[in-house]
């Protein structure tokens, strides 16, 4: 309950003051002159100050200023008391910054609703401004959220592009070096590590363009009438091309008609989530791309059967160079499934994933399509 804090010289009329008050559940503080108040007010901090004018020692006026001069205090509703009547005397308590205005000699109801009034509105001020900032909040934990995306992104250019760039230099050193010693498979080796190093900076580096367009707020959504299913049996192609010796690529689409979707943002969706699925499943593996039409929706969905994901790497899926700990010996850069999810919310989609570790995963995007 609020705590009260009453000011007034003539004992009678504080007391019954407080009795009423403490009567309707009120924490009440007493205080018998205005500097004694004013000490109270700094003291005990209370919700909301009643105040004598005409006191000893230091008036009413004199409590108010100094409380509306006070920043911890300033904020604190403050009700005048007094016998004077007049306008004059109403203008200037209220020109100095008072609440509101009781003239004696007052009854027990209007004492009590002014003082209702008076924290009510409190209230209501004190929930705008905790709305205002929690908005606050969330801007600066966005801002906090890009600044760190940032600042890992200049740590990926400036540390993981190392790695494979030793790889390379030591690779090609090597064959410039001892070329003539080496029989075919042992070049063969070297070679593939530098392919895979290149494949490897190629994909870091493409990542790391899309998420700074990301960030930038550059990566936005241009539909176009599309043929979905030949767009994404189009991207299927592409990685049987690369990738069909290693994995089985199976595509099935009962989507007949066109979509409005941006081609750019289908791209990253499907190319991502089929990435992922051959990455993360066994050499021979079988990834499974599916479109299906639903009502005023298309589903796009993208299973394997590879290593699956852990139950307390599911939620963290989404964040920006998150990786899984069952992942972290296959090369990735934890930027792949943050892009998927910008393209699906720039779609005004859904994505959603079912996973068993050991037995696979299910990606599956629903966009809108009216
Ligand atoms: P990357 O694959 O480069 O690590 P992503 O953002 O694409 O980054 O994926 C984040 C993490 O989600 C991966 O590191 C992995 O742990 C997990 N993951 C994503 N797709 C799959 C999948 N199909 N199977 C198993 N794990 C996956």
């Amino acid at each position: 309950m609020a705590k009260i804090l009453m000011i007034e010289d003539e004992d009678q009329i504080r007391e019954e003051v407080m009795d009423w008050l403490m009567f309707e559940g009120y924490e009440v503080v007493g205080a018998a002159n205005g500097r004694l108040g004013l000490e109270a007010a700094e003291r005990e901090y209370p919700d909301l100050i009643i105040s004598d004018i005409n006191m000893p020692e230091m008036d009413g006026y004199n409590v108010l200023l100094e409380v509306r001069s006070n920043p911890v205090l300033s904020h604190i509703p403050f009700i005048f008391l007094t016998a004077h009547d007049t306008h004059d005397a109403y203008r200037a308590g209220m020109e100095m910054g008072a609440d509101d205005y009781l003239t004696k000699p007052f009854t027990h109801t209007e004492v009590l609703s002014a003082i209702r009034a008076r924290l009510q509105k409190q209230s209501q001020q004190k929930e705008y401004v905790n709305q205002q900032l929690d908005t606050l909040d969330k801007v600066l934990e966005e801002e906090r959220a890009k600044r760190l995306v940032k600042s890992r992104l200049v740590a990926m250019f400036s540390h993981d592009f190392r790695n494979p760039l030793a790889v390379i230099l030591s690779s090609a050193t090597l064959m410039q070096k001892y070329e003539d010693r080496m029989d075919s498979d042992q070049r063969q080796n070297k070679l593939s590590r530098i392919v895979s190093s290149v494949e490897q900076l190629m994909q870091m580096l493409d990542d790391m363009l899309v998420v700074a367009e990301m960030e930038s707020g550059r990566f936005e959504a241009n539909p176009e009438n599309l043929d979905l299913t030949a767009q994404v049996e189009n991207i299927v192609d592409e990685f049987r091309a690369i990738k069909g010796e290693t994995c089985q690529i199976r595509f099935e689409s009962s989507v007949q008609k066109r979509v409005k979707l941006d081609p750019k943002l289908l791209r990253q969706m499907t190319a991502n989530l089929i990435s992922n699925a051959i990455k993360y499943s066994p050499d021979g593996g079988e990834v499974k791309v599916k479109i299906a039409g639903g009502e005023g929706e298309i589903v796009l969905l993208v299973q394997d059967n590879g290593i699956g994901i852990p139950d307390e790497a599911m939620s963290s899926l989404f964040t920006p160079f998150f990786r899984a700990t069952n992942a972290k010996n296959l090369q990735g850069t934890g930027l792949g499934l943050a892009i998927v999810k910008e393209a699906v919310d720039l779609c005004g989609g859904e994505i959603d994933v079912t996973s068993q570790v050991g037995q696979g995963s299910q990606f599956r995007v629903r966009l809108p399509s009216p």
